[in-house]
C-alpha cells in the first residue's frame, strides 16, 4: 500500500485503525567503479517490491539522498548531510506522526544515514513514538550467513554482497569489466582497514577521511565483487524480505 497512490480519505482510514508506517531511504553515491550510484536506493525499491503485496503496512515515497559525506567527491554523489538529512527525516514524520503514526520503520539502504537516524529515534521516543532502522545489509548477515566458500563478506561497500543485489535487480547494471581490485591507501606505515580505520598492533583505529583518499575505485572492503552472483542476490534480498514480513507483524504487538 503505497502513500503516493492513496487518496487522503483513504489515508485519514488507514491511520484510524494502524499507527505502523514503513519509511524507504536510500542514498545516491559513489559505489565502486561497476556499480550504479543509485545502489542504495535500487535495493531498497526491490525488497519493497517483494514485499508489497504481502504486507498491509503503509509504505511512504522512497527518499533517494542521504549523507554520504565521506564519497561525496567522487562524480555523481548528491549528499545531503547530517543536517540536511537530519531535517528531511524530522519533517517526513513529524507530518505522518500528525496523522497518527507512531511506529517508523526506515528500509535503509545506506549506511551513512544511521547516525542520523539514530537521531531521530530519539527525537521521536520523546513524543511517544519509535523509530525502527532496517538495515538490510547488516540484517542479511545473520538472516543468510552462508556463502559458497565463506568468503568474508560483512561490511564491504560496492563489494561482492551488494553487488550480488545489484545483478539480482538487473545484470545490465553491473559494468563488469570494471570489476577491479581495489587497493586501499595507507598513511605513512599505518595500514588503512575499511572505510575509515587504520590497523595498528592488531587493533583498528578510526581516522575519518574522504574515499577518495582511501580508494581511488570507490569500493571497500572484504568481500570482492568478482564473487559476487545473481543466485546469491536473489537469496540475499528473498531471504530479507521474508524476514521483513515476520518482523512487521511482530511489531504490531508492540
Ligand atoms: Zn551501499
Amino acid at each position: 500500500m503505497r502513500l503516493e497512490k492513496m487518496t487522503w480519505p483513504q489515508a485519514k482510514q488507514y491511520f484510524e485503525k494502524n499507527n505502523i508506517v514503513l519509511i524507504p531511504l536510500g542514498s545516491t553515491e559513489c559505489h565502486g567503479r561497476h556499480m550504479p550510484l543509485g545502489t542504495d536506493t535500487l535495493i531498497p525499491e526491490k525488497i519493497l517490491t517483494l514485499i508489497e503485496e504481502k504486507t498491509d503496512v503503509m509504505i511512504a515515497p522512497m527518499m533517494p539522498y542521504g549523507c554520504t559525506d565521506y564519497l561525496a567527491p567522487f562524480p555523481g554523489t548528491i549528499n545531503l548531510g547530517h543536517d540536511v538529512l537530519y531535517q528531511v527525516m524530522t519533517k517526513i514524520c513529524e507530518s505522518l506522526y500528525v496523522h497518527g503514526a507512531r511506529k517508523f520503520v526506515i528500509l535503509n539502504g545506506h549506511g551513512g544515514n544511521i547516525p542520523v537516524l539514530d537521531r531521530v529515534a530519539l527525537d521521536l521516543q520523546k513524543k511517544g513514538g519509535m523509530l525502527v532502522q532496517l538495515n538490510w545489509w547488516q540484517m542479511v548477515w545473520n538472516i543468510v550467513p552462508d556463502y559458497e566458500g565463506n568468503m568474508p563478506w560483512h561490511g564491504g561497500h560496492g563489494g561482492a554482497e551488494e553487488t550480488s543485489a545489484i545483478l539480482y535487480i538487473d545484470e545490465a547494471l553491473v559494468d563488469y569489466k570494471e570489476i577491479q581490485d581495489a587497493p586501499m591507501k595507507d598513511i605513512g606505515p599505518l595500514q588503512a582497514a575499511g572505510m575509515k580505520n587504520v590497523v595498528f598492533k592488531g587493533v583498528e583505529i578510526p581516522i575519518p577521511r574522504f574515499s577518495h583518499d582511501i580508494s581511488d575505485n570507490g569500493w571497500f572492503g572484504n568481500d570482492h565483487p568478482r564473487f559476487s552472483s545473481r543466485k546469491w542476490g536473489e537469496e540475499l534480498l528473498k531471504g530479507v524480505s521474508e524476514y521483513i514480513l515476520d518482523f512487521l507483524e511482530e511489531l504490531k504487538k508492540v
